[in-house]
């Protein structure tokens, strides 16, 4: 919760405690320890909106924390959060309606041969929970003197006169009614001005994207997402023995893709082992799905079903669900300004899942995140006397590092999809390099009125996902959720899609109330902001609420 203490002027503030704006923050306290860091994050706690896979590829972490805090392997933190190191090298299968095929060996051959399949393999990494992770991120952070604040939702970036230069970041308003009157405990959402900006709110990240309009900052295709759901499942320790503690399984195929008969949707499904008789079982599709009555809780559904996935999970408890889009457009998606080719402008860099440093052929983004953090922070050191120069000098480092390199080679394999489809895509990709650039679509306009023909029998449970979620927001507060034109709803959606985010939202926040649909629970939301995304006539805006609200993962 916010406190009496003035922020209105730092030297670095960051947006987002998430792996990359922490490592910028940690990173820079280590280098420069007399430079005041400000990080605001829209959480309750540390972690609490962190959800992912999550395989680490560790060698940034390592370079992070090694500069940063002699012996933190030997920590217990360190040790409960890289407990699961990956052994197991079966990770990728095809599944049928009914079989499972172990297509590991393409996986191999692709990378003797030196095809982009071969990023695949992730023997070596660690399996983790990003929430932890973040959390002692957090704490090393506060360590070394960062100002850690949770429960600060930022809303919006001011700019100088020239357009590039950030004024500030605006907090959002605090004690506001459902109207917008202000209440007895009315607080006026704080201006904090800094020298730089970090913006690291993860994946469409509402300031990063206001941000990118103001800056006229551009990107070559339109970002790309993908929607995951996922469920922390408490299993039988035979369970757990059964399936093995280092390992990762992804999933091709069913319930989402057949070749050739359909359904034809990106993306899979993965099975995690967590901590002891933890599994994690979730369902990653690309958004741009064309079946208007899709859920992706209902391929979830079917591939909890799926007698390979079930042999594992049978009779198990949901102790943790969750929902959060990754963004997958990759190289070609990254907002640039177009006279200079910066991520950012001026004092501003764009970090992590808000520049879209997910490479998809390793489906990892981790590493990029935390990595993009410390070239953040090595960047800030070098333009201390210019700030001005800051985006400059980070896209400079950005592009000899690692993370360029990675999303060059994986530049072509998602667009090649959305382009072509799984059957034609998938193949086609492996030229990476040779292949051009195709112009794509924004994910929402691929909706048509076909339907999904695997829907399953019983119907998803969105309210206990959302208890164990355990999200909530003040009540008396205005809507975060604003349906731009509800007449677009009613003459052209509902009599052809049949109002597909009453059923796509995973929280269940839409309903139609006498007739018209309504963002009717909006204390219910996830902040995975499929919702702004999906709809087929944009016809959504999602703001962030107040702060503290949201999601509490604690374990995913
Ligand atoms: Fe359709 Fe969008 Fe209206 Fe929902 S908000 S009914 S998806 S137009
Ligand atoms: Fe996600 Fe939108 Fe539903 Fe919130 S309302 S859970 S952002 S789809």
């Amino acid at each position: 919760m916010p406190d009496n203490k003035n922020y209105s002027k730092v030297s670095v503030l960051v947006v987002g405690a998430g792996p990359a704006g922490l490592a910028a923050a940690i990173q820079l306290k280590t280098t420069k320890p007399d430079v005041d860091v400000c990080v605001v994050e829209k959480s309750a706690d540390l972690g609490n909106h962190n959800l992912s896979g999550a395989v680490l590829e560790a060698e940034p972490l390592h370079t992070l924390l090694n500069a940063a805090v002699p012996g933190w392997q030997d920590s217990d933190a360190a040790k409960d959060v890289l407990a699961n190191k990956i052994d197991s090298d079966d990770i990728m299968f095809f599944l049928g309606k009914k079989l499972a095929f172990n297509i590991f060996f393409a996986i191999k051959l692709s990378k003797k041969l030196g095809l982009g399949f071969g990023q695949m393999i992730h023997k070596g990494d660690y399996s983790v929970s990003i929430s932890k992770l973040t959390n002692w991120l957090g704490r090393i952070a506060k360590n070394l003197g960062v100002e850690v604040l949770t429960g600060f939702a930022a809303r919006d970036i001011i700019l100088d006169g020239a357009g590039a230069v950030a004024g500030g970041v605006k907090l959002v308003d605090r004690g506001l009614d459902k109207e917008g009157h202000k209440q007895p405990n009315y607080l006026e959402g704080e201006l904090i001005g800094a020298d730089f900006v970090v913006l690291a709110e993860g994946c469409d990240g509402l300031v990063t994207e206001k941000f990118v309009e103001k800056a006229n900052l551009r990107r070559q295709n339109p970002q790309l997402f993908s929607v995951g759901v996922k469920e922390l499942i408490k299993v039988s320790p035979q369970q757990y023995g059964q399936f093995t503690s280092g390992r990762v399984v992804h999933a091709m195929g069913y319930p989402i893709w057949t070749p050739v008969i359909g359904p034809g949707m990106f993306g899979g499904g993965i099975v995690y082992a967590g901590a002891q008789d933890l599994l994690s079982v979730g369902m990653i599709v690309g958004a741009d799905w064309k079946y208007c009555d899709f859920n992706v809780q209902d391929a979830l559904t079917n591939l909890k079903n799926h007698r390979f996935v079930k042999q594992f999970i049978e009779g198990g408890t949901v102790v943790e669900a969750g929902a959060k889009m990754i963004p997958e457009g990759g190289y070609h998606a990254i907002p640039r300004d177009p006279q200079t080719g910066s991520i950012g402008k001026g004092n501003v860099m764009i970090l992590g899942d808000s520049a879209g440093f997910v490479n998809m052929l390793k489906i990892k983004g981790l590493h990029n995140a935390i990595d993009s953090g410390m070239q953040a922070a090595k960047a800030i050191v070098r333009c201390l006397d210019h700030p001005e120069r800051a985006a400059g000098a980070y896209t400079e480092l950005i592009d000899r590092s690692n993370i360029a390199k990675e999303m060059k080679s994986a530049k072509n394999f998602r667009q090649t999809i959305a382009k072509l489809g799984p059957l034609w895509g998938m193949p086609l990709s492996a030229l990476g390099g040779l292949l051009p650039r195709f112009e794509i679509e924004r994910d929402y306009k691929a909706m048509t009125a076909a339907r999904y023909r695997l829907k399953p029998n019983q119907h998803f449970d969105k309210d206990t996902f959302t208890a164990v979620a355990a999200t909530e927001h003040r009540e008396e507060q205005p809507s975060h959720l604003t349906i731009l034109d509800s007449k677009t709803c009613k003459t052209r959606c509902t009599p052809v899609f049949n109002s597909p985010c009453i059923t796509f939202c995973p929280a269940g926040v839409y309903e139609t109330i006498h007739d018209e649909v309504k963002p009717a629970n909006p204390s219910n939301c996830l902040h995975c902001k499929t919702c702004q995304r999906k709809c087929p006539f944009d016809n959504i805006r999602w703001m962030v609420p107040e702060g503290g609200g949201g999601p509490r993962y604690k374990r995913m």
